[in-house]
């Protein structure tokens, strides 16, 4: 049997009141703007609390649903028999035939759960259960009723028309793009920033990136491994305009004037301050890193205290309590995980001290940076205003 619709689950417990209306409106948004994507013409409509996604063409189902598992705000997935009323002879029949297609005849236990949104129904939902679980009982003889722990759950929801459905698949969690906001992420080539980002955005937040990278010191392919990145993190989080900044002129400078044990903290406080100015000119509420507690010198309590100091914004770091092993089983799960393990050297690797600093000293560093001169200032306005903008779809 074709599925012809998908009836679509949302956590409504986190969205009471107001909100609903622009949670629901901004999922049914990200659901078209999705599924413009897939081969086929798809109707995306929202009608009396629910939300159903409807094949117009031709498609193919599998694409279909991974698009639909694409969609943050969307818990779950129910491909669906849609019908009309025509007495419930024809709902039981229909029922039936939906169950051999779905399950032959297999020794499998079910139990119908019927709701009934419409009232003038001539049956009681506990009347459709006990009718339905007789007509399912007559055709298979092999299936059996268990209340408790039903291997199938057929669900009969009886509104203006009747939905029938076996199956619930997950989806993505989170809240809808669109609805927390826009986020600025630091991405870099490596396994943490994208898994950060893609945290992220499964809250509602859309994305921008900032990508640092020190020509000739970095090659194009790191670079092309960050776009990757950034396509694949797409496919959940919408369009992100990857700036690219050069940072170059501005890591030699700290590598000429600065002790080298700290060089790799100044880097990382001119990151956060380009970062930042870039978030405002691009219309972002916060900053997003991929740093984690103790993962590396710049990521101890003190050093992150010193990162922090040198921007004002918000900074999101989704990460900051995951072990590395969880990280990389999400990003494996979201399938950055092969792109990040690519070796190509990132900007920071190729500037690092053998000692970096573990304990930072904001005046220290302060004065490092007074070092550096009024042509730091210059060097950092001049890689924004360059930074190129290439939009990741
Ligand atoms: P990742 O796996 O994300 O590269 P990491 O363990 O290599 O993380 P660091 O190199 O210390 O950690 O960087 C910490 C965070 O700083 C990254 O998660 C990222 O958000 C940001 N960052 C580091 N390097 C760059 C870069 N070249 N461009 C943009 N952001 C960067
Ligand atoms: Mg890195």
């Amino acid at each position: 049997m074709k599925i012809q619709s998908f009836l679509i689950k949302y956590a409504e417990i986190a969205v009471k009141g107001k909100n609903r209306y622009l949670f629901e409106d901004k999922l049914v948004q990200q659901i078209a703007r999705r599924m413009k994507k897939v081969d086929g013409k798809f109707d995306v409509r929202k009608t009396a609390g629910r939300i159903y996604v409807t094949a117009l063409t031709d498609y193919d189902y599998d694409e279909a649903l991974d698009a639909l598992q694409h969609v943050f705000g969307i818990v779950g997935i129910c491909p669906m028999l849609q019908i009309e009323d025509h007495g419930f002879e024809d709902l039981s029949a229909h029922v039936v035939d939906w169950m051999k297609e779905k399950y032959g005849n297999r020794p499998l236990t079910f139990k119908v759960a019927a709701r009934r949104a419409r009232k003038n129904y001539p049956l009681d939902s506990s009347e459709i259960n006990a009718k339905l679980g007789e007509a399912i009982l007559d055709a298979f003889p092999q299936m059996k009723v268990d209340v408790h722990h039903p291997d199938v759950l057929v669900n009969i929801e009886v509104r203006e028309d009747i939905n029938i459905y076996t199956e619930i698949i997950k989806g993505a969690g989170g809240m809808p793009l669109g609805t927390n906001g826009r986020g600025m992420l630091l991405l870099s080539g490596g396994i943490d920033s994208p898994v950060a980002g893609y945290m992220t955005a499964r809250r509602g937040v859309e994305l921008d990136a900032v990508y640092f990278h020190a020509p000739p010191y970095t090659s194009e392919r790191a670079r092309q491994k960050v776009v990757d990145l950034a396509k694949i993190v797409a496919r959940y989080s919408g369009p992100i305009r990857l700036h690219v900044v050069n940072f170059t002129e501005i890591q030699l400078a700290i590598y000429d004037k600065c002790p080298h044990d700290e060089l790799t903290i100044i880097m990382r406080r001119y990151m956060m301050r380009i970062a930042e100015a870039l978030a405002e000119q691009n219309d972002c509420q916060a900053l997003i890193t991929g740093e984690s507690i103790g993962q590396v010198a710049s990521q101890t309590m003190k050093s992150l205290t010193v990162t922090n100091e040198a921007c004002h914004m918000l900074v999101i770091r989704p990460l900051i309590a995951f072990d590395k092993q969880d990280i990389i089983d999400i990003s494996e799960k979201i399938g950055t995980y092969e792109t990040s393990i690519e070796p190509y050297e990132d900007c920071c690797t190729i500037f690092v001290a053998k000692h970096p600093v573990t304990k930072p000293n904001l005046h220290a560093i302060q004065r490092s940076e007074h070092n550096l001169g009024a042509v730091i200032g210059e060097m950092a306005e001049k890689a924004v205003s360059a930074a190129e903008t290439p939009e990741i779809d």
